[in-house]
C-alpha cells in the first residue's frame, strides 16, 4: 500500500494518515466521478491534468459512480485558517465516501491535482486511494531552474521544452530561466561554444552557426553537419514556450548575458569592443562608456521584451553580468591570446573595474525598468568579488531608482566548507535575491551531482529569507534525482528530510516494485556521479566490459583544466550508446572514468 508520507515529492508540509486503503472501484468498473469548480488557464489545466494522470494510471476512460473526487478554488476555506499568510496553499482530504482537493487560488489548484495523482495506486486491476489529510505550501515564492543553452539543449524542439515544463512543473516547480544567449571559450571539437536562441530581427547577422557529427544508430555511421543553427532560433518558438509555462504556474524568465559570457556581440560589432592598449578594437569584451554599446544593447533587450515577454505578460528578465574576467580561447583571430574585458580607451583606462561594473549594470536596469520590467536579476559574483553587495551598495540602487527592481542572483556550486569561496557567512539579504544551488551538469562531460549543495542554499535562503531558490541546470532527464532532491528543498523547508531519508522516498516512489534493488542501483549511479563538487571518490569500472571508442576530444583552451572530457561510444551487444567520461590528465597512466547513462538527447538525435 501507498502511504502518504513516502509518496508525495516534493514532500508536503503537514500530512495526517489513517493507514487504510480505499477502493474506489476497478478497472472495469469503476465507482468514481469527477466534479471540478473554478477557472483559470492554470484550473482547466490542473482539471486536465487530473483526468489525464487518472486515466494513464488506472485505464478507465470514461469513470462514473458514487465516489465523487472534487477539485476546486475557495480561498475563503476554513483549512487555510492556519496558514493565512501562505498565498500557495492547498489541501487534500480522502474520506471513505468522497476526496477534496481544493486550491487557494488556481496555481495551487494545479499543484492540489498533481499530489494527489501520486496518491492513486492499483492491485489486481482494484484502484485505491490511501485515505488522510495533507495541508501544504510552499518554502520560497519562486522555485525553479535556470536552462543553460549549451551543447545538447539547443537540439530541443518545442514539444520537448514542453515536455521539460510538464515534467517540472509536476515537481511544482514555478520559474524557470532560458538562456537566450550564452558563450564559452573555444570548446566541443574545437568549435566556438556560442549558443544565441532566437533571432534577433534588427541585426540579422547574430547567429551562432556550428558544426556537428554525431554517430547515427539508424546509419551506422558518423553524421556531420554544417552550420547547424539552435532549434529554438530556427523555428523562433521562444514566445510559444513562455505561454505553454504559464498554462502550468511557471514563469519563463528570458536570459542573455553582456559583460562577461558574450564573445558574439564584440565580435559582429567590433565599434563596441573593448580598446585595447594599442587603442584597438580587440573584438572581445565592451567598451561602457560608448554609446553605441547602450545603443545595441537596448534594442535587443526592446526586442526581447517587445516580442517575447510583453505579449505573454512577463516582467522578468536575467542579465547575468557573471564572471567578467581575463580569458583565453575568446577571440577568433588568436585563440592562445588571453584578453581582458575591460576597456581600455581614454574614457575607460582610469576606472575601477567595480566602478564600470556598477555604472554599467545601474544604466540597463533603469532601461529595462523604464521599459515595465519590474524583477531584472543579477550574478552576484563580480559584485561580490569587489565587496560591492552592501548598505552603500543599496543605498546607491535606491537614489537612481532601481533598488526595488533588482533581485541578486547568488550562486554557488561548492559543497558546504567551499560555499560561496569559504564567504557563506558574508551572503547578505540587503537585496531581493534568490540562491543558485547545482543540479547537475553533463555538456560532454561526466553526468554530475552535487546534492549536498543543493541542502547547504536552501540553508542559507530559508534562513536570510530569500524570495526563491533557482538551481543552474542543465535539461536532462537522467537528473530526476537531483531535480526531485531540489524541488523538495525549494517546496519544503519546514519539514525537510535528510539526504538519506530523500534517498528512501525516492526509490520507494519511483520504484514501489522494487524498492530495495532501486536503492542500491542508485547509490551505485549516485557514486558515479559524485564530481568534484563533493569528494571525489570515483569507483573504477573494468573496461573489458565493454568496448569503448574514443570518438572526440575536447580543446578546451585554458590549459590549467585538470580533465579533459571525452565523450565516448560504448558498443554493447544489442547497441550503441552513447556514454561520457572523464579522461583525468593528472593521473601519469590516465585513468579513463566512465559512466554508462543512456543519454535521451544524444540518443534521440543520434538515430
Ligand atoms: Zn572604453
Amino acid at each position: 500500500m501507498i502511504d502518504l508520507i513516502n509518496t508525495i515529492i516534493p514532500r508536503p508540509v503537514h500530512i495526517k494518515e489513517n493507514k487504510k486503503a480505499i477502493r474506489i472501484g476497478s478497472i472495469s468498473s469503476p465507482m468514481f466521478r469527477f466534479e471540478h469548480t473554478g477557472k483559470g488557464v492554470v484550473f482547466n489545466e490542473a482539471v486536465r491534468y487530473l483526468l489525464k494522470t487518472f486515466e494513464e494510471k488506472t485505464s478507465v476512460v470514461a469513470p462514473c459512480g458514487k465516489y465523487l473526487i472534487t477539485l476546486k478554488i475557495d480561498a475563503s476555506d476554513s483549512n487555510f485558517t492556519t496558514c493565512k499568510d501562505k498565498k500557495e496553499a492547498y489541501y487534500i482530504v480522502i474520506t471513505d465516501k468522497n476526496a477534496t482537493l481544493c486550491g487557494f487560488d488556481e496555481a495551487v489548484a494545479y499543484y492540489a491535482a498533481v499530489s494527489f495523482t501520486q496518491l492513486i495506486f492499483t492491485e489486481d486491476s482494484e484502484i485505491f486511494l490511501p485515505g488522510g489529510y495533507i495541508l501544504d505550501y510552499p518554502s520560497f515564492e519562486k522555485r525553479g531552474h535556470y536552462l543553460e543553452c549549451r551543447y545538447g539543449s539547443d537540439f530541443m524542439t518545442l514539444e520537448d521544452w514542453e515536455n521539460a515544463l510538464d515534467y517540472l512543473s509536476a515537481m511544482k516547480i514555478n520559474t524557470i530561466m532560458v538562456g537566450l544567449y550564452g558563450c564559452w571559450s573555444r570548446q566541443y571539437d574545437g568549435e566556438f561554444a556560442e549558443y544565441l536562441y532566437i533571432p534577433i530581427k534588427k541585426y540579422p547577422k547574430l547567429q551562432t552557426p556550428r558544426n556537428i557529427k554525431y554517430y547515427s544508430v539508424d546509419q551506422r555511421k558518423w553524421v556531420y553537419k554544417k552550420n547547424v543553427l539552435p532549434t529554438m532560433f530556427e523555428g523562433d518558438f521562444f514566445s510559444e514556450i513562455i505561454a505553454y509555462g504559464k498554462k502550468k504556474n511557471i514563469e519563463v524568465i528570458a536570459f542573455f548575458n553582456s559583460l562577461g559570457h558574450n564573445t558574439l556581440l564584440p565580435r559582429v560589432f567590433p565599434e563596441i569592443s573593448a580598446v585595447d592598449e594599442h587603442g584597438e578594437y580587440s573584438k572581445t569584451g565592451f567598451c561602457t562608456n560608448n554609446g553605441k554599446t547602450y545603443e545595441i544593447m537596448f534594442d535587443i533587450y526592446d526586442e526581447i521584451i517587445e516580442r517575447y515577454l510583453k505579449p505573454n505578460g512577463i516582467y522578468s528578465f536575467e542579465i547575468g553580468l557573471d564572471e567578467i574576467w581575463k580569458v583565453v580561447g575568446v577571440n577568433k583571430d588568436d585563440l592562445q591570446k588571453e584578453t581582458s574585458p575591460f576597456c581600455k580607451c581614454e574614457k575607460c583606462r582610469d576606472k575601477e573595474q567595480g566602478d564600470i561594473l556598477v555604472e554599467y549594470l545601474i544604466r540597463i536596469a533603469k532601461h529595462l525598468k523604464q521599459k515595465g520590467i519590474k524583477n531584472i536579476y543579477i550574478y552576484h559574483d563580480m559584485l561580490f568579488s569587489y565587496n560591492l553587495l552592501n548598505k552603500q551598495f543599496a543605498d546607491r540602487l535606491k537614489r537612481e531608482g532601481v533598488y526595488d527592481v533588482i533581485i541578486i542572483d547568488w550562486w554557488s556550486y561548492a559543497r558546504k566548507e567551499k560555499l560561496f569561496e569559504g564567504r557563506a557567512n558574508e551572503v547578505n539579504n540587503l537585496f531581493r535575491s534568490i540562491i543558485k544551488p547545482f543540479t547537475g551538469y553533463y555538456h560532454w562531460n561526466m553526468p554530475t551531482h552535487a546534492n549536498e549543495n543543493i541542502y547547504s542554499c536552501a540553508e542559507i535562503a530559508k534562513h536570510l529569507d530569500f524570495e526563491g531558490i533557482v538551481a543552474y541546470s542543465s535539461f536532462e532527464y537522467c537528473y530526476d534525482y537531483n531535480y526531485k532532491l531540489f524541488a523538495e528543498c525549494a517546496w519544503n523547508t519546514e519539514t525537510l528530510d535528510d539526504n538519506k531519508g530523500f534517498h528512501a522516498r525516492y526509490s520507494l516512489s519511483a520504484f514501489p516494485e522494487d524498492c530495495t534493488n532501486a536503492s542500491e542501483e542508485l547509490n551505485t549511479a549516485l557514486s558515479f556521479m559524485e564530481g568534484r563538487y563533493t569528494k571525489i571518490n570515483q569507483p573504477k569500472l573494468s573496461l573489458n566490459t565493454i568496448q569503448v571508442a574514443i570518438y572526440s576530444k575536447t580543446q578546451n583552451t585554458r590549459r590549467t583544466t585538470r580533465q579533459s572530457n571525452f565523450a565516448v561510444c560504448a558498443m554493447t551487444k544489442k547497441n550503441i550508446c552513447p556514454i561520457l567520461g572523464t579522461l583525468s590528465t593528472k593521473h601519469p597512466r590516465y585513468i579513463i572514468i566512465l559512466i554508462v547513462l543512456i543519454h535521451p538527447i544524444f540518443v534521440k538525435y543520434g538515430s
